[in-house]
């Protein structure tokens, strides 16, 4: 096998160029994947207008990527996982099993997250290594294409199922990649209503074919006429903030209802002003979002 590979290495802001560089070498515990599709993240786009730090620099961007098995590791060729040819997707978000919440058995709340394509090199290249506890055999009705978004679909598996949504009015606020995936697995799990709402009419068609019942561009329309519509008397159950925009999270804050749950994923650009009397009173619980849950997307 050749020891050099291509890759598209950010140099500088807005500044991408092809290199060659040295194959990464394959750990006991590791995986060597041969990219085939890698998909471009919000975050990929923010890392190359500068308007967020990348953990190293110069950096191969990328991490949601699905792949062919080049060459399994000793210790994950003893458990019979993998073998080459095996067609897979990978979860990036690695943990460090050495930390206090990695010690209880909480690796996804891991203080030490390490992500090829932001603290490591990535996937806009033709080989990555990574720990083969991080990789998920695809099944074959699941195309490459497809595979290529279970990174954005397992962060909305992993927001959406964070609150029991069966017969309950669910409310998302944002209709990017993964506010729309959301809405369709909202429907799917049972919920009665699911609304959503952005400010980008084509993103609002698209959560309406995608499971919305009733999309709100909250430019010319308010959400209280849309819940009188839609027979509710008092405020959604369940929030899925998916904007990190202040406007639609205080807008949700104030539609939830007493004892509401919101799932926050949307990561805003700076602090923010919430309006927490809505959160003691109505006795709100808010709970975070960091990373995916792409196993059970592959069902
Ligand atoms: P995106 O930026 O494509 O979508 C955000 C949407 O919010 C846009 O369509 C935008 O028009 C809409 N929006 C802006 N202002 C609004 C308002 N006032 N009301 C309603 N909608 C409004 O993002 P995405 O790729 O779909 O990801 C969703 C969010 O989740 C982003 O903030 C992203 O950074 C974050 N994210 C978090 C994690 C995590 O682990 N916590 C992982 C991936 C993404
Ligand atoms: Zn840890």
């Amino acid at each position: 096998m050749a020891e050099t590979m291509k890759a598209a290495v950010f140099t500088a802001t807005e500044k991408i160029e092809m290199q060659e560089l040295p194959i990464p070498h394959v750990g006991d515990a590791d995986v060597l994947v041969k990219v085939k599709n890698c998909g471009i993240c919000g975050s990929d786009i923010s890392y190359f207008f500068g308007l967020s730090p990348t953990g190293k620099m110069p950096i191969v961007l990328g991490h949601e990527f699905t792949g062919e098995v080049v060459e399994v590791g000793a210790i994950a060729k003893g458990m019979g996982l993998f073998k080459p040819g095996d067609r897979v997707v990978v979860n990036p978000v690695q943990h460090c099993n050495a930390c206090y919440a990695c010690a209880s058995g909480h690796t996804n709340l891991c203080a030490n997250l390490y992500v090829p394509g932001v603290n490591a090199d990535g996937a806009f290249a033709e080989y990555v290594v990574i720990p083969a506890e991080n990789v998920f055999v695809v099944p074959p009705h699941i195309t490459d294409d497809v595979a290529a978004i279970l990174d954005p679909l397992g962060n909305a598996t992993h927001t959406a199922l964070r609150f029991d949504s069966v017969g309950e009015d669910v409310l998302i606020t944002g209709a990017g990649p993964i506010g729309v995936l959301a809405a369709a697995i909202a429907r799917h799990i049972g919920a009665r209503n699911v609304v959503v709402t952005d400010v980008n009419p084509y993103r609002l068609a698209m959560a309406a074919r995608h499971g919305a019942n009733r999309v709100v561009d909250v430019r010319s329309e308010g959400l209280a006429p849309v819940m009188a519509e839609l027979g509710m008397t008092e405020g959604f159950d369940v929030g899925l903030e998916m904007s990190g925009a202040e406007a639609a999270f205080n807008q949700m804050l104030d539609a939830m209802n007493h004892g509401g749950r919101i799932a926050i994923l949307g990561i805003p650009a700076g602090p923010m002003t919430l309006d927490v009397n809505d959160v003691i009173f109505k006795g709100l619980e808010l709970q975070g979002i960091y990373g995916r849950r792409i196993f059970e997307t592959l069902e």
